[in-house]
Order: structure tokens, then sequence, then C-alpha cells
């Protein structure tokens, strides 16, 4: 993997931030976009410009065929059984929201559990919590073990008679732990509880299959792997993808409907695809998978892996940085800067970087639950990916080397 080259294809690259190269180690919350993706959402509104699966003109045509390539792409990048399985939706959150209102209306019974775990993203608690008010469908959470992980034993403890669904992230976006789900889905299918899986932080870093996975749902969002903002996609097991009502409606997703309110529905995943759809981003969506797969997950993978061990062995005789995560075989590296006995307030260690031109994320990073078992109220992150170099992390180290309560203005502790 020739990361020189890589960084070739990323024109942002180019910018300079406070006078400074910019150093984006922020990839955990969004990725930035290669030319080849840009322009596949370029060539759209240059040169496509219609809707899809509306029009009987040859440019709208052409529309249906880049955009159905790019569900057989999507299907692909998952190893999803069936095209059908694959539905556009415009991210991992939208996803994770209509599988939650999905099978609380039309599979859970009232008082029903819904097993997660307090080290999720918003994204997968909230929905949940909200879809479930109605039926008093009840949240419970698997016990992580010592460093924040999600271990199979502590899921088989929390599993009892009531538990009908089992929703994860397959990797957490703090943490960077990877979560056993095959085992899990495993377990779980013995009992009969639905595994959803949400595939936000894995799906850009390492390869995906959901076949092998066997869990029920997945959903991912096109931004954190090179693709634009606003799509991504919903997976579902044929079965699911049939037997479930969308939650929206609206043209192009219904067969035909009269004025008393009946109602045919088209079959998966049209469906599931009221409205019309971000065309651009879809396709934009399919350029990026592509681009992804010409490097290979594998290589993705061990590079960011790399520049996190690279980090870590930069920062071991550091006892100003605190590393919560060093263990998740990730490039998540998530921890905090003492000086002079006290913590400091990670916004301000993030406030500090910018000025040098390094961007990472600090705060609780959508996942509101964790801090309390982090016993801290904020950290830092900083996310590798493809175009990240080993000089990035030594400028990202040099900074926090730098960092101190006097240029660091708020202190925590
Ligand atoms: N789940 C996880 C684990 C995430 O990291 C994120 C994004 N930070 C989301 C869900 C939500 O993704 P989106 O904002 O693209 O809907």
């Amino acid at each position: 993997m020739d990361v020189n080259k890589i960084r070739e294809d990323f024109p942002i690259l180019s910018r300079k931030m406070n006078d400074k190269p910019l150093v984006y180690l922020d990839n955990g919350a969004t990725t930035l976009k290669p030319q080849c993706v840009i322009d596949a959402v370029c060539n759209y509104y240059t040169y496509l410009g219609a809707n899809a699966h509306r029009g009987d003109y040859q440019m709208s045509a052409q529309v249906d065929e880049a955009f159905e390539n790019a569900r057989i792409t999507a299907q692909k990048f998952i190893n999803a059984k069936y095209k059908e399985e694959i539905a556009f939706t415009s991210g991992s959150t939208m996803g994770l929201n209509e599988i939650a209102i999905m099978l609380t209306q039309q599979v859970l019974k009232s008082n029903d559990v819904v097993l997660t775990c307090e080290s999720e993203h918003a994204s997968n608690i909230l929905p949940w919590q909200q879809a479930g008010i109605a039926k008093n469908i009840q949240v419970e959470y698997i016990e992580l073990d010592h460093e924040g992980k999600v271990t199979i034993e502590a899921v088989q403890n929390a599993i009892h008679d009531g538990v009908k669904i089992i929703t994860l992230a397959h990797v957490s976006n703090v943490l960077g732990f990877e979560a056993p789900i095959e085992e899990i889905c495993k377990l779980a299918h013995e009992k009969g509880i639905i595994v959803v899986v949400d595939g936000a932080q894995s799906t850009p870093h390492i390869d995906i299959d959901v076949q092998k996975l066997d869990c029920d749902f997945f959903v991912f969002s096109a931004h954190k792997l090179c693709g634009p903002t606003g799509v991504g996609v919903m997976y579902g097991k044929k079965k699911w993808m049939d037997m479930l009502e969308p939650v929206f409606f609206g043209g192009e997703s219904n067969a035909r409907f009269n004025k008393c309110g009946d109602l045919i529905l088209k079959e998966s995943p049209l469906k599931f695809e009221s409205g019309t759809q971000p065309i651009e981003g879809v396709i934009g969506m399919a350029a990026a998978m592509d681009y992804l797969q010409k490097i290979g997950k594998d290589n993705i993978h061990a590079h960011e892996v790399m520049l996190k061990e690279y980090f870590l062995e930069q920062v071991k005789d550091l006892d100003k940085v605190i590393i919560y995560n060093a263990n998740a075989k990730s490039g998540i590296c998530t921890f905090n800067i003492m000086d002079k006995g006290k913590m400091l307030f990670a916004q301000d260690v993030a406030g500090y970087l910018d000025s040098l031109g390094i961007a990472v994320r600090s705060g609780q990073h959508c996942a509101k639950l964790l801090p309390d078992i982090l016993h801290t109220p904020g950290t830092c992150r900083a996310s590798f990916y493809i175009y990240n170099t080993k000089e990035d992390v030594d400028k990202l180290v040099e900074g926090l080397k730098n960092a101190t309560i006097e240029n660091c203005v708020n202190i925590f502790f």
C-alpha cells in the first residue's frame, strides 16, 4: 500500500490549517474524499441528472443503471446474498431508527427486552429507547469488561427469556474494540434472538461478510468510508426484508393504492426507498467502495493498526498521556493528557492541536453513557485511515508533548 500515492488522490490534503499542513486524524467522525468519489458525484450532476426509477427516457434509464449497479457494488462490499437485502438510507442513524421502529412495531411484544451496551453510539441506544416507549420495551445493557469490551461471556450472562433483540456496534467508535459478532449471532439464534449490527466503524476498515457474521441486520454510512455524506445502507436478511413493512411511505415504494387506504407495496428494497433517493450519493458511495476494494481491506486495517502501534510506542514513556484503549486492534486511539498532576480538558487539548494543524475529536464522541465507565467526562480521539502517515503520528506526539496547562486554557481537575 503506497500511502504517498494514496495521499495524491485526496485534494483536501493540500489544505493548510492555521498555516500548517493539515493532519487529519478524525476519521472516526468522517473520512476525506478521493478525487474519484468527487468525480462520480459531479459526473451524476454534469451528465446524468435525472431521477431514478421514474423516467421513460434514455437519460433516466442510465441513472437507473448506475443506481442499481451501485446496489450490487454495496451487496458485494458486505457479501450479502441478494441485492434485495440492500436498502439505501441516509446513513447508520437512519438505518438503526428504521430497524428499531419496524421491529418494535411489527415483531416485539409489550415488555420484551432489547439488549445493548453502554459503549454504544447514541444512534444505537436512543432509537430503541424511543421506539420502545409505546410498547414498554425495556433496553438493558450488557456488562462491559474492565477494558470496555463486549465479551461473549457477558452477552451470555445478560441473555434471559425476555431478550428478543441484541443490537451492538461491530467496532466501538470510542474504544475501537471489535465485538465478537459471529459468536453472538450463533448464541442469539439458538435462542431465537434477532441480532442488529451497527457497522459504522467496522465497514470502512475490515472485511465485512454478513453471511459469515449471520447477523439479521447490518447498517453503515458511506461518509466514513471515503464516500459522500447523507447516504448509507441498511442490510436485512431477505426473510426480514420480505416480511417487514417500511417506516416511510410515498413515491416509488408503492405498487398501487386507493383512496380508502388500501396499499400494495413494491418488493424489497424499493418498498424501503420512498421518495427521491440521494442518487449522487449512492453513485459516489459505490465509487468509494471500488476505491477501497482496490486498496484492499486487509492492507487498510494493517496500516491503521501499524500507525496505532507506532503511536503507542512513541507515547509509552510519556506519563502525561493516558491511553484508554491500548489493546484495541483498530486505528482508534483514545487518550487524555495530564500536566502538573491535572487532567487537561479534552476539548482544550483538541483546540491546542488544532493550532498546530492537527484535527482530532474530543468530548464524548456521541457515546454519552461511556464516560461513567471510563471515569472521565471526555477524551481525545485520534483515528487513523489510509492517507495517514508516521509523520502525522510524529506531529501528534510532538503536539501532545507540548500540551500544557498554560496552552490548554481550561483545566478539568
Ligand atoms: N454508530 C457509530 C458506531 C458511529 O461511530 C456513528 C458515527 N459517529 C454512527 C453510528 C452514526 O453514523 P451517522 O452519523 O453517519 O448516521
